[in-house]
């Protein structure tokens, strides 16, 4: 396990170019929570570079949360997130939807990319990851 080990003024993994603590850092810490689908989604995937699960099933739906995520046996190393686009997932909105592209390297050393267009819904005033659509070449 390797929560939260990243020094607070490092870069975010998300990719905003932002420090750690000045970005996802008080998501995965519980002091904020993220005002859009957007931002959810950067912490999602900053939680999955720090194999932060208790954050990850906290911001995910009942709909589609898998009982048991076993991130510690998964060595796959999420390396960056491009965003491709997003409609709606603002403050005001009870859904949104964020296009992603995901990079990675496998446990066989091999890189690869996820991408995927995911549903956001905001539920009690939380963002939730509800869904996910892969995206063709
Ligand atoms: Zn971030």
């Amino acid at each position: 396990m390797t929560i939260n080990t990243q020094p607070n003024t490092k870069p975010c993994p998300c990719g905003s170019n932002k420090r750690y603590d000045l970005c996802c850092g008080p998501y995965l810490n519980g002091i904020k929570k993220p005002t859009t689908a957007k931002a959810l989604m950067k912490s999602r995937f900053t939680a999955y570079v720090f194999n932060d699960e208790e954050y990850l099933k906290k911001t995910w739906h009942p709909f589609s949360l898998p009982a048991s995520l076993d991130l510690h046996k998964d060595k796959t190393q999420w390396q960056q997130l491009k965003i491709l686009g997003s409609k709606k997932g603002k403050a005001i909105d009870k859904k949104g939807w964020v296009a992603f592209a995901a990079f990675y390297i496998d446990e066989k050393g091999t890189h690869g990319v996820l991408k995927e267009e995911s549903l956001f819904v905001r539920e009690a005033g939380q963002w939730l990851y509800h869904s996910g659509t892969q995206i063709e070449d």
